[in-house]
């Protein structure tokens, strides 16, 4: 069995990462990274991504091709839906690659493909009820419930970023709502938190870091690891406003395990386990309180990980309940 090979494609809003996994999740190459190729209407390539993937794709072992993207995609299809980075709306991508390639194609949202990661080779092998979330350059995530993926009515579940939180005195976000948890905590957020206190002259610190009068999420992170009074607040507060969104899901839904990835969790070793603390006088019940886990992700990118365990998973090469219930 451990002959069968996988490629797995992260196609993310700039780069096209690749990595050859086998069934127990090793990676037999480097992942490789490239920038996604743009025309000139700033639209993603098609094209000249499945080119990139060429190269992957003449070992004789490769039984399938996973791709993770980050945006909606129809599952059983592998139509993108819509990827808003990428500028595409029903874009057959699946069907593109499979036909190019001569191999079955499994193409899923990022989100997804980074829990299955975690579910099948990360930190929530043997849990049954797990959310993952991405902080990045938004908020968002996938679900796993009572022991199974749960996509919800339209296989829109996990929108937890875009739940509004201050429409009055919130910002516009890029769902077309004002005020979602997304336009607090993601990273531009943090950005623009920054660059509010450079600009009333507020923090030497972030002064200091400041490019071309210009902040960025990783100088207020830095500048908070430096005891900065003003980005320590910033930093706080986007902690405080994830507690309260992930403690609303885990009042709902009674989850074991929130495993968190993305940049801005990337953005200080304790991030997580600040907000494993922080969380905790928001949940309700003592049980909750007690049990609850909440856990970096396993893999630097578990999206193009997972995109390779979704594929083994849906080939029926690796039993994806007998990964969870052994
Ligand atoms: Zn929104």
């Amino acid at each position: 069995m451990d002959k069968d090979v996988v490629l797995a494609v992260d196609i993310g809003g700039s780069k096209v990462a690749c990595v050859l996994i086998d069934p127990s999740g090793n990676l037999l190459s480097d992942i490789s990274t490239a920038l996604v190729p743009f025309d000139r209407n700033g639209i993603a390539d098609v094209n000249a991504i499945l080119e990139i993937l060429a190269p992957f794709t003449r070992n004789p072992m490769i039984r399938a091709i996973g791709i993770s993207l980050c945006g909606n995609v129809d599952v059983t299809s592998g139509e993108a839906i819509l990827v808003p980075n990428l500028h595409w709306k029903h874009v057959p991508v699946g069907k593109l690659v499979s036909e190019m390639y001569q191999l079955p194609v499994f193409a899923a949202t990022d989100v997804r493909q980074a829990l299955i990661a975690e579910l099948i080779w990360g930190k929530a092998q043997k849990s049954n009820y797990v959310a993952w979330g991405t902080i990045g350059t938004g908020f968002g995530g996938y679900l796993f419930l009572d022991g199974k993926l749960y996509s919800g009515f339209h296989g829109f579940a996990g929108n937890f970023g875009h739940n509004t939180i201050d429409e009055v005195n919130g910002y516009q976000c890029g769902c077309g709502k004002r005020g979602c948890v997304e336009t607090f905590v993601a990273g531009p957020a943090i950005a623009r938190s920054g660059q509010i206190v450079l600009d009333k002259g507020e923090s030497p610190a972030l002064m200091k870091k400041a490019i071309d009068g210009k902040i960025t999420t990783r100088m207020v992170f830095e500048a908070d690891s430096e005891n900065d009074p003003r980005s320590k607040e910033i930093i706080n507060d986007v902690i405080r406003r994830v507690c309260i969104s992930l403690s609303g899901l885990v009042n709902i839904l009674d989850l074991e395990l929130i495993v968190l990835g993305g940049g801005v969790v990337k953005g200080s070793p304790e991030f997580v386990s600040r907000i494993s603390k922080t969380i905790r006088p928001y949940l309700m019940t003592e049980e909750a309180k007690r049990d609850l886990r909440i856990e970096v992700e396993s893999f630097d990118n578990s999206a193009l990980i997972g995109a390779g365990a979704d594929a083994f998973e849906r080939l029926g090469l690796i039993n994806f309940l007998g990964a969870n219930f052994k």
